[in-house]
């Protein structure tokens, strides 16, 4: 079965070494979002051992770390669900109360028709990848 987080991808890079990656998420209503995906084909937390799981959360912690210091958000959203693509990975989305689902999950009934469309460009991406190599190491 063709699994697309396996393939070779356009995603943003913003962060990788040997086990995952770090993307920034180009979604139109969300600056700021970021996924971390596992690079091997496995579905759950579980099938990693003590160690990678430790690894894999230090990334989505880094990720976390660095949206709340860089956009302010009212709100970190974490996600795991992989129901569709049965491959490891979190979201990790910085949510506003402005934005176009709040207070669902970005998935859920949209709240509003357009959210106000916020400002990031180059430097945000920069950032991003500044911190996470400062973070978790180059
Ligand atoms: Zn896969």
């Amino acid at each position: 079965m063709k699994c697309v987080l396996c393939e070779a991808s356009t995603d943003t890079v913003l962060w990788q070494d040997d086990h995952l990656r770090v993307v920034y998420v180009d979604e139109l209503d969300y600056i700021g979002y970021c996924r971390v995906i596992w690079n091997a084909h496995v579905a759950e937390m579980t099938d990693l051992g003590d160690a990678d799981r430790a690894h894999c959360m230090r990334a989505v912690y880094a990720a976390e770390s660095l949206l709340r210091t860089l956009l302010k958000p009212d709100k970190i959203n974490l996600a795991s669900l992989g129901n569709f693509v049965p491959h490891l990975h979190w979201h990790v989305i910085a949510r506003f109360r402005d934005d176009a689902h709040f207070p669902q999950a970005i998935w859920g009934t949209r709240q509003q028709a357009s959210a106000a469309p916020r400002a990031r460009g180059v430097a945000l991406l920069q950032q991003l990848r500044q911190g996470l190599v400062h973070q978790m190491g180059p």
